[in-house]
């Protein structure tokens, strides 16, 4: 398959077609990103890498950021963790409140925002230093020294993050945070702060899609089964109530965040990430959605 001519022909295409949607504005510093963003990279399972446009510029990935932290927690601490959050697309926004109410404070899933927290409790009870811990873990999966928290961002979200102050605290009066929900929250704000680019995100989410893979220090991240069942919640619950849209149109795993990117995972094949800020009404990035499903109609290769 000559994935580079079609990406080069479709990027051509969508990028001279109408760019819908707005940036996120309500964490006041995603606001600055210039909308003309537009960069695709895919990296194969045999390591040949295709980018196109701006896919190498950093951007925030905000909510991507929850499948890696779900990955680690799920190495560290095993099924334990299904305890404390659920497996079920919830078909309510990310951020919110509803349902915890009658759920006594088990998240549906990992990827809302509530379960990203209670994920994110986990870890910040099992790591030392938090924050420094969990960059190195994301830099030994990349190989790469050079990913970074965007303390602008973070201090940004923090500033208004009213709501998902108001859902930590909610999950801890159930009991199912331990720790003080403001050092939670710190952990939270930074991990969705975390900057990338296309071409890193391809390469940081490998280990969901080739089956041999190993980190720079040759460790294994995830083994078959759990790899299995982290895609299998990204494929339910990867972009919010727009999850089974994601899967009809686009037919491959795959998780979203609010800095405009996507990325999606053909296990056993490749990763690919598309970066572009602009997000429809359910928070997806327009052009994301657009290139992902054109692209797997194109090569005519999906899961499905
Ligand atoms: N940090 C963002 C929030 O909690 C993440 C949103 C997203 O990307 O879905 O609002």
């Amino acid at each position: 398959m000559d994935y580079k001519q079609v990406l080069e022909n479709l990027y051509d295409i969508i990028a001279s077609e109408e760019n819908d949607g707005a940036i996120a504005t309500y964490i006041p510093e995603l606001a600055k990103v210039d909308a003309n963003n537009f960069g695709v990279c895919l990296l194969s399972t045999k390591n040949k890498e295709y980018g196109v446009g701006n896919w190498q510029t950093k951007f925030s990935i905000q909510s991507i950021s929850k499948v890696l932290s779900l990955s680690i927690a799920y190495q560290i601490f095993g099924d334990k963790i299904w305890e404390r959050v659920d497996v079920e697309p919830s078909g309510t926004p990310f951020n919110s409140l509803v349902q915890l109410e009658s759920d006594a404070g088990i998240p549906r899933n990992p990827f809302m925002n509530s379960g990203a927290m209670v994920i994110c409790d986990m870890l910040v009870s099992y790591y030392e230093n938090p924050k420094e811990d969990f960059l190195a873990a994301i830099r030994e999966l990349c190989s790469s020294s050079e990913i970074i928290y965007s303390e602008a961002v973070a201090k940004s979200e923090a500033s208004v993050g009213y709501r998902n102050k108001a859902l930590c605290n909610f999950i801890k009066s159930f009991g199912n945070i331990e720790n003080e929900p403001e050092e939670v929250l710190d952990f939270y704000f930074h991990i969705c702060a975390i900057e990338m680019s296309c071409q890193e995100l391809s390469k940081v989410f490998m280990f969901l899609a080739n089956p041999n893979f190993t980190t720079s220090k040759g460790t294994k991240v995830l083994n078959l089964s759990k790899t299995k069942r982290v895609n299998a919640i990204m494929q339910t619950c990867g972009f919010y109530d727009e999850s089974g849209e994601f899967s009809f149109r686009v037919g491959l795993p795959g998780k979203s965040g609010v800095g405009g990117g996507i990325v999606a995972v053909y296990p056993g094949k490749y990763c690919i990430t598309v970066w572009s800020p602009k997000l429809n009404e359910k928070g997806n990035s327009y052009r994301g959605m657009k290139f992902l499903e054109a692209f797997t109609t194109e090569t005519e290769q999906s899961i499905f």
